[in-house]
């Protein structure tokens, strides 16, 4: 058994991170200067988007995103339950009603022939997750949107640095949502970026961002005025030039965190590959995965699992195993403020008995992985009598 317990997720800050701070501690600059600047133009590059916009969170990102694509009350927006909170909260901040459209049971992704089946003549968008760091099937949710002339947003807060078919997630939908929360590829805090290729949505998240004002104050600085108009009702959803600092430096090193996080999940795979109680989610052809998470799904043929057992029992042989996610509309808020119950996406309901999220961040070791392999077998053991390995 191992001491202490061993994250599910982790950031990880060096010594570059930690003088990028500093430095910008001795600017100027705390907030919107020119380190904010910087950091955008290095992420639009890094995933190909002519335009990122840093926000001070990748929900407040996701707010801005369902605003800037025209959403308000009556509209729906079609997204996935098999997410966190805050994907179908923006549309509830803008007023508009999230639907719910069910997931793929091998990839737990947006299923489009769902999708497909939920437009109505007041949907306006498609909010696309790309859960765990694996990119939906986005050539048919992006044909759905263009036939019925529909906004796509990625919720790619997990997916920083993933593929799909030589495409960046980044440069995919319409708008990408990203998060630089802790446990996140990126660290800066609280963070988060949007990108896009449209310059009229870029320039009306700026707005938004910063209280619905056509200008900030360092524009202002330098053209040497001090006059300023509010257009429309914003948000203070600014990044700081201090934590621009710490996500400028941390994406520097986004290439050694994928690889590192690669390496790992494939010592899962291979680990569980013949075992039929333990099988890891189905990665897509011509996918470049990102593994913000590794989530395997618990099978013991028509057996019923005992899943939060399963992580408790994980957790005393000190493994942080978690659940991501218990869909959105079994939350209690959503079931008796929007009257949603069981049974709207029946693949989701029944993913979410079974799905157990493995520890996995660029600082564990490979000896960590085998050690979470040996816990998993001893715990699947225990419960049925074999790990199910052959
Ligand atoms: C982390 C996350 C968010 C929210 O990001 P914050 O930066 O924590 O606000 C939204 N959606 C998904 C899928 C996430 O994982």
């Amino acid at each position: 058994m191992r001491p202490g317990i061993l994250p599910y997720g982790r950031q990880m800050v060096d010594q570059a991170d930690i003088d990028a701070v500093v430095e910008v501690l001795r600017s100027d600059w705390l907030t919107t200067g020119p380190v904010v600047e910087r950091f955008e133009r290095a992420f639009a590059l890094r995933v190909d988007a002519d335009y990122a916009m840093a926000v001070s969170s990748g929900t407040a990102g996701l707010h801005l995103a369902v605003l800037a694509s025209g959403i308000g009350p009556g509209d729906e927006v079609i997204l996935p339950p098999m997410t966190f909170a805050a994907t179908a909260n923006a549309v509830l901040y803008a007023g508009g009603k999230p639907v719910f459209a069910d997931v793929d049971p091998d990839t737990l992704l947006l299923d489009p022939t769902d999708v497909e089946l939920k437009v109505t003549s007041r949907t306006k968008a498609i909010i696309g997750v790309d859960y765990a760091g694996q990119p939906c099937d986005w050539t048919s949710i992006n044909e759905i949107a263009r036939r019925h002339n529909l906004v796509t947003i990625a919720d790619a807060c997990h997916a920083v640095g993933a593929m799909l078919a030589q495409k960046r997630v980044g440069s995919i939908a319409d708008l990408s949502v990203f998060s630089f929360h802790p446990v996140k590829h990126i660290a800066t805090g609280e963070g988060g970026m949007i990108t896009t290729s449209d310059s009229a949505l870029a320039s009306r998240i700026r707005i938004l961002r910063n209280h619905g004002i056509s200008s900030d104050f360092r524009q202002r600085a330098e053209r040497g005025t001090v006059q300023y108009e509010m257009v429309e009702l914003g948000f203070n959803y600014r990044l700081t030039d201090i934590q621009c600092a710490l996500g400028l430096s941390q994406l520097q090193k986004l290439d050694d965190n994928l690889k590192a996080r690669r390496s790992l999940a494939d010592s899962y795979a291979l680990a569980f590959q013949r075992n039929h109680k333990v099988v890891p989610l189905s990665v897509r052809a011509d996918v470049q995965h990102a593994f913000h998470l590794y989530v395997v799904r618990l099978d013991m043929g028509g057996a019923s699992v005992d899943r939060n057992g399963f992580v408790t029992a994980l957790r005393a042989e000190g493994i942080g195993a978690n659940v991501h996610y218990i869909p959105v509309h079994f939350h209690p808020y959503y079931r008796s403020k929007l009257g949603m119950s069981p049974g709207l996406c029946p693949v989701a309901e029944a993913a979410y008995e079974k799905i157990v999220t493995l520890p996995l961040w660029p600082g564990m070791s490979q000896g960590d992985a085998q050690d979470v392999i040996a816990a998993v077998n001893k715990v699947m053991d225990a419960y049925t009598g074999n790990s199910g390995e052959p």
